[in-house]
């Protein structure tokens, strides 16, 4: 026994374990076993019944035994989900608050027990989950309830997708859950919820909240399993949309699944994030942010800080300071209120920890473990450094998931730059300096959703959260967040309401159908458009293009994997155009426009020509994109990101940001006008592009040529490969150096895109095989085109002292 005279001297602390009680009895009530939720009561899976265990990794001791859903159960929860959508989507916004209102007040009622049930079920500390997970869970909720209220006013013309199928990993349980539901309850969808497998328990709590909230049966659906019941929910039919957090590897199978499907998909993935010091840092305030950002929940955190970049004049300081800190470090059972870090979550995650690291070390890393002392029974792992490394070592590059830091330093903030970016993720990044200008600096060049400075892992209902690059794509939080749970209601022409000219019926390709005058066109070969200059396709092939009347028109290449692989790198090294100012890239369009409108009828004859519509219907196609560029002329300095107040004292900056390489393969429909509609919203907002032109009628864009010469487009920018539109887009969508693909054509080919663009998990935009009307400004351009050719970051700032 201390004296209080000793304890003043030691500083030392006895534990103060929170109550399991309620928790315990909660699981009692159900007798430790838990079928499902669906349709608004629980029920039991069909047939053979399987059961996991769910255990307390603190202690492995079981807590209760969870279902296996089997494709029969999934086809159950749809059901229920489908059967209550059309009631639920048509409430008025404000019944729907209502029910999230609720939902949130539950949360907070309920917050202690569902604090104490997600220590025992995830081995996090009680302190997170009291203190974070819970309140950001209660503060989601409350934020959609406004949303409810809202979206009417605020989203005009959007309606819901239908049964919104969503999958959880368990790091964040219920918080996932509630960054799921919230949004999609919000704007009228039913959901069902897979939650991760070591983690269902707060998940089927919440269920009950449902009941007491009065969430009409059949809205939310929860069941549970392994990766079978989640693959079972995403290949199912009746499931609009699918959201999915957890791995990178899961991520590629599911877009892969999905491909052709029209199911809406948002990834949010892995992330190896890097957390920057530099030398003007506050040293003792980064060393607390490092822990937030690696040790917090053990390290099992998408955008956890896992990547240490020092600048070296102050590194020896800075890893001295955090050696000394973690050496206090407690770790212990995540039910007393005392420790640092609780247990990670299984011990399969922990061998797979040991493993990497393990694997670091053979790599040349060298490992320091805390010296902690870590309770004998339990899934517990040290807090570890791992320096020495270079860019190849496993520890730098690959997703840990564990409280473990790889270190290394820099010299210059350009070397951090390019070791920041040196990843296949992007999904957030730490920036700790007190020079507020060095710090945007680093804050505008990292590629990453997310970037905290002299702050980390802060969230918010209303700040959008989620990856660059393979940490997936799609935003959750705020407005952004509720877009990927809506459509525009008459984004595509119905079936059979045809308002566009056919195109003439002739026959393109060979020379067998198109009448024989071609020795006079051999000089009228339409080269290839690359880096600004024309260029002979690779392979030499050309072909002859039939006018209207089946009347040889001219030649064009036929493109090849080395002429898109040359174009691509043309516009990869165009990357100045991403930093041009807006208001130049306005110009630059107004004056594309203008030079157009001098040639106008040059073009208006090459439609007449080409397609066989009348003189009047080819002077409305090219007025219609002089238009257009005018438009985009217009958003290029107004498509502008937002300012948020989180509730702590913070700024949240959302910025859009260009994609990078963005291919477009155009449809024949309007080929003019779909050309200009898809290439000017691309490299508007900063990125380059690689057309592929309507297969049928190429000449209108590569009479285009001259056009982009005279108006100061940097070569690179626009890049024109004409050919098999369908090939072409197969070679686009393997190529991991594009990092968005637009695609209009047939289902199939919408098909191949999506499923050939898993290597680097680039965005697509797929028509599906359906027309838009590209002469309204509805559906032909704005908001929709300008999002899909950006992506958001976040840059968090704090204010105060
Ligand atoms: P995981 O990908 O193994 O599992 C996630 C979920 O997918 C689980 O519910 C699992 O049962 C299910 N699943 C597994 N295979 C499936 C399949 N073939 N089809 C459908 N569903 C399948 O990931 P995890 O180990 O649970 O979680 C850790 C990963 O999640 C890490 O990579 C982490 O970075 C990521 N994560 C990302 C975010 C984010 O917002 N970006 C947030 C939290 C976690």
């Amino acid at each position: 026994m201390s004296t209080v005279a000793e304890i003043f001297d030691t500083m030392s602390y006895g534990p103060a374990p929170e109550a399991d009680t309620a928790a315990r009895a909660w699981l009692a009530s159900h007798s430790g076993r838990f079928g499902f939720f669906i349709n608004g009561a629980w029920v039991q899976p069909q047939g053979e019944a399987a059961y996991l265990d769910s255990r307390n990794p603190a202690t492995g001791e079981k807590l209760a035994s969870i279902a296996v859903a089997s494709p029969e159960d999934v086809d159950r929860a749809v059901a229920a989900a489908a059967a209550a959508y059309p009631a639920w989507a048509k409430r008025r916004g404000h019944e729907r608050a209502r029910v999230l209102y609720a939902l949130a007040r539950l949360v907070q009622k309920s917050s202690r027990v569902i604090a104490v049930l997600e220590s025992l079920d995830n081995g996090k500390p009680i302190r997170e989950t009291r203190d974070i997970d819970i309140p950001l869970v209660a503060r989601h909720f409350y934020h959609h309830a406004g949303w409810a209220q809202l979206l009417p006013q605020e989203a005009p013309g959007m309606v819901p997708l239908g049964v919104v199928g969503q999958v959880i990993p368990w790091n964040f349980p219920l918080l996932m859950l509630a960054w799921k539901i919230a949004p999609a309850l919000a704007c009228g969808n039913t959901v069902v919820l897979k939650p991760a497998e070591y983690t269902s328990l707060t998940a089927l709590y919440f269920a009950e909240l449902c009941e007491e909230a009065g969430v009409p049966p059949g809205v939310v659906n929860i069941i549970t399993g392994a990766g079978e019941t989640g693959q079972a929910l995403i290949d199912h039919p009746g499931v609009a949309k699918i959201a999915f957090t957890g791995s990178t590897e899961v991520g590629r199978i599911i877009r892969a699944r999905t491909a052709g499907s029209g199911k809406k998909l948002s990834l949010e993935l892995g992330g190896k994030s890097p957390f920057i010091v530099l030398d003007d840092a506050d040293l003792d305030a980064a060393v607390e942010g490092l822990v937030d950002a690696i040790w917090f929940n053990q390290g099992q955190v998408c955008c956890a800080g896992s990547r240490l970049l020092v600048e070296e004049s102050v590194a020896e300081r800075f890893l001295a300071k955090i050696k000394a800190r973690l050496a206090n470090f407690r770790l212990g059972d995540p039910l007393d209120k005392c420790i640092d870090m609780g247990a990670v979550v299984d011990p399969i995650q922990r061998s797979r920890i040991d493993q990497l690291v393990s694997q670091a070390e053979s790599e040349g890393g060298r490992v320091w473990r805390a010296p902690v002392t870590c309770p004998p029974a339990g899934c517990y792992y040290p807090p570890t450094l791992i320096t020495h490394l270079g860019t190849a070592n496993t520890a730098w590059r690959e997703e840990i998931f564990g409280p473990v830091l790889a270190v290394m330093t820099f010299r210059s903030v350009s070397e951090a730059i390019q070791l920041a970016n040196n990843t296949r993720f992007g999904l957030s990044a730490t920036i700790w300096s007190e020079n507020i200008n060095r710090a945007l600096e680093l804050a505008n060049a990292v590629k990453a959703g997310v970037v905290w400075v002299n702050c980390t892992n802060q969230f918010d209902a209303a700040c959008p959260f989620g990856g660059y690059k393979e940490s997936g794509f799609g935003r959750e939080g705020g407005l952004l967040g509720l877009a990927e749970y809506l459509k525009a209601k008459h984004e595509w022409l119905d079936v059979g309401e045809v308002r566009l000219p056919s195109p003439p019926a002739v026959a393109v390709q060979g020379r067998v159908a198109v009448q024989a005058h071609a020795a006079e066109l051999i000089d009228r070969t339409a080269k290839n458009y690359i880096g600004g200059k024309q260029m002979r396709p690779d392979g030499g092939d050309t072909r002859l293009v039939a006018a209207h009347d089946g009347r040889a028109a001219g030649r064009v290449g036929v493109g090849s994997r080395k002429d898109i692989r040359d174009a691509v790198e043309a516009a990869f090294n165009a990357e100045g155009w991403a930093k041009t100012t807006a208001h130049q890239r306005a110009q630059i369009l107004f004056y594309l426009a203008e030079n157009f409108s001098i040639r106008a009828p040059e073009f208006k004859q090459r439609l007449v020509e080409l397609t066989g519509v009348s003189p009047a219907a080819a002077a409305r196609e090219v007025a219609a994109s002089i238009e257009r560029l005018f438009s985009y002329a217009a958003w290029a300095d107004k498509f502008e990101g937002a300012v948020h107040r989180p509730p702590a004292r913070q700024l949240a900056l959302s910025v859009h940001e260009p994609l990078g390489v963005v291919g477009v393969v155009c449809p024949d429909p309007l080929p003019l006008l779909s050309f200009v509609s898809l290439m000017a919203p691309v490299i508007a907002m900063g990125n380059r592009c690689v057309a592929v032109p309507s297969e049928r009628y190429p000449l209108l864009a590569t009479d285009f040529y001259q056009i982009l010469d005279t108006s100061d487009v940097p070569g690179g920018v626009v890049n024109i490969v004409t050919g098999a539109s369908d090939a072409l887009a197969r070679i686009l969508a393997e190529h991991d150096q594009v990092d968005g693909l637009w695609y209009h054509g047939s289902p199939e080919g919408s098909r191949q895109v999506e499923a050939l663009s898993i290597g680097n998990l680039k965005r697509t935009w797929v028509n599906g095989g359906r027309d838009r009307d590209w002469f309204s400004p509805a559906t032909g351009e704005g908001r929709a085109f300008l999002a899909a050719a950006t992506q958001v970051k976040t840059i968090w700032l704090p204010f105060g002292d």
